[in-house]
């Protein structure tokens, strides 16, 4: 209701600014029809503008009082409403002299409020709002706004104002206010290049009142030039008058304009060079005129001199716009390669990003890394490196469409900017081909150099709003790659923006999302000795219960593996604890804990493990950790210092999934290591291939060699477990004897669960 009633105002408001607008368009009428005599065009004519200038300092008002300005542009609105009250003040003015007996003689009382309004706009122009601007970046504008002024300023000297100081006997006062005019036009259309150079940013309103300015120099110097060098007095009716008429409402229109913007066009960067032709014209007119002028000149000495000196300024314009395309290029291109360097690709980027998304139309970044790129570098030097880099450049160059931007970000990083593709296709089909062509070696010297490309590609969407978002999807893609062998490319999703990922991760752990399930590891010689495995799952708020296979390798890659494992250890030695306490039969079970590499390289671990064992109150002596082999194949001295003070805790340390990296036993030897898992893989057709039980049975001998504990992983048969107990193997795991279970599960199952029976 509220909003159908402001829309109704607003629709008010439009219809009285087009209403006056109708009235001042009688002066147009008047105009074309000559209708009336003088006096009465006179009348009418100030009659005519009452309305609009009326209506504009009115919502100009309103605007300063009720618009959400920020103080920069209220103040510039201010001045503009100052010049539009000193406007209607002078139209009621010219209105009322018609009336008086006499014509009051010029410059009348209106004369220099119209005047005064000039100096007002400009000093309004002039401040403001703009985006912030390098020192450089303003001296160039101020500069390039001196050169058009230069150039006005000798058209204004030649056409008015030069022959206004020569009117023989005239007023000095006349004088004086006539050239007044011009001058602080001149200051004008000063105020106007500044705003047109620097117009992205001042947004539509500024740009019609800009407009309304330029109407009113174009008609001050028609008249002025009119009278000075045709003797023309124009009279009300006249062309002139139609463009201040024009004029007035164009500032009408400013003021609606701005009412109905909400705010100030935000985040556009200004435009670079649109209006850069603009000082290049003013020097074209200021010669063309000088020329013009010095048509009757005999060639010697003048007109030789002033043909010499266009010519010399038409010579340094050529030079400096040569030297600015020169500097440009430089300043875009990789210099080893002849891409975009990445100040252009940037650019390139927030231009595509600044567009509005369209049906249809789709465009995307390629993000290009090349995999095994620093080993050629460093083996066969800078130069056999420059020359992989270069060959790479070829086959970009090879694969776009004019349009496209190729370009090198640094070191071995590329990236192309597609701004115009007529299907998604298309960018895989680009991405593919620039695998294919960077498979191809590298010939240099007697080298035969092989790379590939690792590529990222994303989409411009509504997830992505500016060019860092755009490249950071690239980027996660890019990622996605490498980790899953590299010399492909992938497209973004969503699940691949391991950042997200990561922070979502930990929000995990800190919202106790995650729980620990246990699963037995019993005696298979029907022993009493048994252990527990903890292992995590994952309560994921929206995708249910996840298990370590979802989530595991990315928090490994991203180091979320560290809070969790803390949290792992900490919630599985509560859990332990609490069974010992309510249960004799539990103490002697043994609590089995996945460790991540991550975790092992960590400087503070058998601090934070003394920390959890401590607050948990389970004993050291009945706790195991798994390392997986990657951390046994390269353990480093602080690593082997590590678990070897765990080991002199009473920790276990346990070798996981054994045989499916590169340890050799013969690794074990040098590490406190006391349990072997043997991974499930071993185990699987152990019952059924002769081969598989041989190979099996070798492993448990070599282990039981080394004095470690053996524990089979995965046992799903009964015939499994007899194999194993027949080759020497003395623990198994698997769902033949009981999946993972949640802890009081399992405090259950330890408490009711005769453990001979389990071995059979
Ligand atoms: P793992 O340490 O080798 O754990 C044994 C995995 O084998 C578990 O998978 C278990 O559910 C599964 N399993 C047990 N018996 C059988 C069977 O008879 N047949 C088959 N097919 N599978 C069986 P889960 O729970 O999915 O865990 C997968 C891996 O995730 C673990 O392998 C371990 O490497 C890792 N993981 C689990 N929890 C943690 C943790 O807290 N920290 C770290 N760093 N890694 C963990
Ligand atoms: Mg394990
Ligand atoms: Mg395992």
């Amino acid at each position: 209701m509220g909003q159908r009633r402001a829309s109704g105002a607003a629709r008010l408001l439009t219809a009285a600014v087009w209403g006056s607008g109708a009235v001042l368009g009688t002066i147009l009428v008047q105009s074309v029809t000559g209708w009336g005599s003088d006096a009465q065009a006179r009348v009418i004519n100030d009659l005519a503008y009452l309305p609009a200038t009326l209506l504009t300092a009115a919502l100009g008002l309103w605007l300063i009082l009720k618009g959400r300005l920020g103080r920069r542009e209220r103040r510039a609105w201010i001045l503009f409403e100052a010049s539009f009250v000193a406007q209607v003040v002078a139209h009621s003015a010219s209105l009322m002299q018609n009336f008086l007996p006499e014509q009051p003689s010029y410059p009348a009382f209106s004369d220099y409020l119209y005047t005064a309004a000039i100096p007002l706009v400009v000093a309004g122009l002039l401040m403001y709002p703009v985006a912030h601007r390098s020192a450089t970046e303003r001296l160039k504008l101020l500069i390039d706004s001196l050169i058009v002024v230069a150039g006005a300023c000798m058209a204004l000297w030649y056409l008015e104002i030069g022959p206004l100081m020569e009117t023989p006997g005239a007023d000095p006062v006349v004088i004086l206010f006539s050239t007044a005019v011009p001058v602080l036009d001149l200051l004008l259309v000063f105020a106007l290049i500044t705003l047109l150079l620097r117009r992205p940013e001042a947004g539509a309103a500024v740009g019609l009142l800009g407009g309304s300015m330029a109407l009113k120099v174009v008609a001050d110097s028609t008249y002025t030039i009119g009278y000075v060098q045709f003797g023309i007095g124009f009279q009300p009716g006249s062309w002139p008058f139609v463009l201040w008429a024009t004029g007035a409402f164009f500032s009408l229109l400013a003021v609606h304009r701005r009412l109905r913007q909400d705010s100030l066009a935000q985040g556009q960067l200004p435009g670079r060079g649109r209006l850069g032709w603009l000082p290049y014209v003013a020097v074209a007119l200021a010669y063309g005129l000088l020329a013009f002028a010095a048509r009757n000149q005999t060639l010697f000495p003048l007109g030789g001199m002033i043909f010499g000196a266009i010519a010399l300024t038409a010579l340094v314009i050529a030079r400096q716009v040569y030297a600015q395309k020169e500097n440009r290029r430089l300043a875009v291109t990789d210099p080893l390669t002849g891409l975009s360097n990445r100040a252009l690709i940037a650019e390139r980027l927030a231009e595509l990003t600044r567009q509005p998304l369209r049906e249809g139309r789709h465009s995307a970044v390629l993000l290009i890394d090349l995999d095994h790129f620093k080993p050629i570098n460093d083996a066969y030097g800078h130069e056999a490196g420059d020359a992989v880099l270069k060959a790479v450049a070829t086959a970009l160059r090879a694969v776009i469409r004019s349009g496209d931007t190729a370009g090198r970000l640094g070191g071995d990083e590329f990236a192309v900017v597609l701004p115009a593709l007529p299907h998604r296709a298309v960018a895989e089909t680009i991405a593919q081909r620039l695998v294919d062509a960077l498979r191809t070696p590298v010939i240099f010297g007697d080298l035969v150099l092989g790379v590939e490309a690792s590529i990222g590609v994303a989409f411009r969407d509504e997830t992505t709003p500016d060019s860092e978002q755009l490249i950071a999807h690239a980027d996660a893609a890019m990622y996605a790659v490498k980790r899953s062998g590299r010399g492909s490319y992938c497209v973004y999703t969503p699940e691949l923006d391991t950042n997200a990922r990561d922070a979502e991760l930990r929000r995990a752990v800190a919202n106790d999302e995650l729980v620990v399930h246990f699963q037995p590891v019993v005696d298979l010689t029907g022993g009493d000795r048994m252990a527990v495995e903890a292992l995590v799952r994952w309560n994921h708020p929206t995708r249910g219960l996840l298990m370590p296979g979802a989530f595991i390798e990315l928090a490994e890659e991203t180091g979320a593996v560290i809070p969790m494992g803390e949290w792992v250890l900490r919630d599985a030695c509560r859990q332990a604890a609490g069974w010992r306490t309510g249960n004799p039969d539990a103490d002697g079970v043994w609590l089995s804990v996945n460790l991540s590499a991550r975790q092992v390289m960590q400087a503070g671990l058998v601090e934070t493990i003394r920390g959890i064992l401590d607050e948990t109150g389970f004993p050291a002596g009945r706790l195991i950790l798994e390392l997986t082999e990657s951390v046994i194949l390269q353990p480093d001295e602080q690593t082997v210092a590590r678990l070897s003070e765990l080991r002199d805790m009473g920790i276990g340390i346990s070798v996981d999934d054994f045989g499916t990296g590169y340890a050799a036993l013969s690794y074990l030897r040098t590490l406190p290591v006391s349990v072997l898992k043997i991974d499930r893989s071993f185990v699987e057709g152990i019952d059924t291939d002769p081969d598989a039980y041989a190979v099996a049975e070798a492993v448990v001998r070599l282990a039981k060699a080394y004095r470690l504990h053996v524990v089979a992983e995965g046992i799903e048969t009964a015939e499994q477990a007899r194999c194993l107990v027949e080759m020497g193997c003395t623990y198994g795991q698997g769902y033949h004897f009981a999946r993972p279970m949640p802890g009081p599960a399992l405090a259950e199952f330890l408490a009711g669960t005769s453990r001979v029976g389990l071995a059979s």
